[in-house]
């Protein structure tokens, strides 16, 4: 008997009737002789309710109340899915977070799982039991309830497959799989078959949502095969795995985009030594996090330094920087919040020239002015005016030939 872990995605169990169908899915994976364990998200947009309900009561929700109360969302679906699947007159039986052993640090609404101690899982599959797990949650040494961060059950699902020693995990959501581009952006955008995780860690930290970053990350730590798949659908999805194909005809697998960036630029500050720390120091202890740094290379001694943060982090940057560069005797600080970035990635692309040359190539015809530039060895990246992303996507799409199958 094969043991498989499934994670149905907030959009799969967002109503009675959407939680019924998973059941569905569920007992159909059972019936074929498997064992189950699932791993799920809140329904809809439970999340973000509770989140707003807090910030209803106060400005400054405390954490450990705050964590508490944002892992609710997950019981709910998790116990409806377990009746809907009794209710078909299959075993089922959900567990929080804590009774299925996660074990996380204290870090609240960002914690990172330790270990999974899995023995009352085990225990419950012995018994005949479909294992319903409340995704997104832990629990510390001291039983406090953490989360994991917006997204976390990917993470759950990768994770406690891991720990059971499972050969795969199925990840259905609302999409068909890993699309080449968003399809609600680029109509002629198709899923993939199959990704490499390194081409999807990109694809998710440079914007596509579909699947959490750590899980990914998780997965290919482990060797862990990850199906991402419709749950509204027979379509057979993309697999993200460790052996994806790096002779396939087009290199580039896939444009990324994010319109959540901002732009701080602090001019005319001195070249000398420890002018990069006194600024990013500071950024760092305020827990802003930093993604593109640029620094040119200063004529007569002074020099620029450009990064990006996100936007809702933009006033706060700016307290922070503002003051220091004052203190170092630079010019100006200045800052713009309207830019976005797009992103070409293809674990083929390395040691391949050209492909950032047709890059700026597409995005100069289509008039478009590019900011700042970062790559990686299998990616390529552009910061361009916030308006004019989506133009960027559609063209590079184009440019690449990515709606032809490999
Ligand atoms: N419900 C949580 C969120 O919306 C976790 C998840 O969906 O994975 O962020
Ligand atoms: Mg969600």
């Amino acid at each position: 008997m094969a043991l498989i872990v499934q994670k149905y995605g907030g959009s799969s169990v967002a109503d009675a009737g959407r939680i019924k169908n998973v059941a569905r899915r569920i007992a159909a994976a059972r019936d074929e002789g498997n064992q189950v364990v699932v791993v799920v998200s809140a329904m809809g947009d439970t999340t973000d309710e509770l989140i707003d309900l807090a910030y209803q009561v106060t400005d400054r929700p405390d954490v450990r109340e705050f964590d508490i109360l944002l892992s609710t969302g997950e019981l709910v679906s998790s116990t409806l899915l377990a009746m809907a699947l009794k209710e078909m007159g299959y075993q089922a039986i959900s567990l929080s977070g804590a009774q299925a052993g996660i074990r996380t640090d204290s870090a609240h609404s960002r914690a990172r799982i330790l270990k999974i101690e899995v023995r009352r899982v085990v225990k419950e599959l012995e018994k005949g039991n479909i294992v319903i797990v409340a995704g997104f949650q832990g629990v510390t040494d001291e039983m406090d309830v953490t989360t994991l961060g917006r997204g976390g059950s990917d993470t759950t699902a990768v994770a406690l497959a891991a720990s059971l020693g499972v050969e795969g995990c199925q990840i259905y959501t609302d999409v068909e799989g890993v699309y080449t581009a968003d399809p609600r952006l680029v109509p002629e955008a198709r899923p993939l078959a199959e990704i490499g995780y390194d081409e999807m860690l990109e694809l998710a930290i440079y914007g596509t949502k579909v699947m959490h970053p750590r899980a990914v990350e998780l997965g290919e730590l482990y060797g862990i095969p990850i199906l991402v798949a419709s749950s509204f659908s027979q379509e057979p999805g993309t697999l993200i795995h460790g052996g994806a194909s790096m002779e396939v005809r087009n290199k580039v697998r896939g444009v990324a985009y994010d319109l959540d960036v901002a732009k701080i630029t602090v001019v005319g500050v001195s070249d000398r030594p420890g002018i990069a720390s006194s600024i990013f120091q500071p950024l760092a202890e305020a827990g802003i996090s930093i993604d593109t740094i640029v620094q040119n290379a200063g004529l007569d001694n002074v020099t620029d330094l450009t990064f990006t943060v996100a936007k809702s982090d933009l006033a706060e940057a700016m307290r922070v920087v503002e003051p220091i560069a004052g203190l170092i005797e630079a010019r100006e600080c200045v800052s713009d919040a309207s830019l976005g970035k797009v992103s070409i990635v293809g674990t083929g692309m390395q040691n391949t020239p050209g492909y950032a040359a047709k890059m700026f190539q597409v995005l100069g015809e289509q008039g478009i002015n590019i900011q700042l530039i970062t790559t990686s060895e299998i990616r390529i990246t552009c910061i361009i005016d916030e308006a004019k992303v989506k133009k960027a996507v559609r063209a590079l799409h184009r440019a690449f030939e990515l709606e032809v199958k490999d």
